[in-house]
């Protein structure tokens, strides 16, 4: 049957290192490459962290009714997944994996229904995220000051998630998610 796994979670609650480990662990898990029109951070590349198109480009897509799901997630940043990253992992027989903010998990829950497993990761607190997203060193004061602040109303919405993980020590959020994985594919 065609599966999903959705992860959404607070930016800096390690949710993309969660996903990260658990791609390693299951060669039949493949990650949902989304579409956003902001600029790459770091290392990041085109086709592989995100397809990363121009502002006019995003909306001429949403024209056109290329996306499952799409979102202003910040102020002029949009971004979304594409009905054609759907059928490309799916063609294949593989499990998608999402990683997307909070308000695009529980769109997408109610999008895919019982073919998908939501789980939130939830930080051990505000403070804690506030820690991880300066120590990371990618972002700048202000859009860091972005993000905690939208994560207190993202853990308010927690509850509407199939499960919830907190992330306090790695291992044990890996091994809780493992859990819940195995569950569902199981089903
Ligand atoms: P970042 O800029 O840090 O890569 O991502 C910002 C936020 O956008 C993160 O919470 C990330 O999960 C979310 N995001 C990434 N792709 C999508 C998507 O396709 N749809 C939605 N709704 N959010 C996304």
């Amino acid at each position: 049957m065609e599966k999903v796994i959705i992860f959404s979670a607070p930016s800096g609650s390690g949710k993309t290192t969660i996903v990260h480990k658990l791609l390693e662990k299951y060669p039949q898990f493949e990650f949902s490459i989304s579409a956003t029109s902001r600029a790459p951070r770091g290392a990041e590349r085109d086709g592989v962290d995100y397809y990363f198109l121009t502002e006019e480009e995003f909306l001429r897509r949403i024209e056109a009714d290329a996306f499952v799901e799409w979102e202003a997630v910040y102020a002029g940043t949009h971004y979304g997944t594409l009905r054609s990253e759907v059928d490309r992992i799916w063609s294949k027989g593989n499990v998608i994996v999402f990683d997307v903010d909070v308000v695009g998990g529980i769109n997408l829950k109610k999008i895919f229904g019982d073919k998908a497993c939501s789980i939130f990761i939830m930080p051990p607190s505000v403070e804690e995220l506030e820690r991880r997203l300066f120590g990371r060193g990618t972002d700048s004061e202000e859009v860091i000051a972005k993000r905690v602040a939208k994560a207190g109303q993202e853990i308010e919405r927690a509850p509407e998630f199939d499960h919830i993980v907190v992330n306090d020590i790695l291992e044990q959020a890996v091994a809780a998610t493992c859990e819940i994985i195995d569950n569902f594919i199981a089903e």
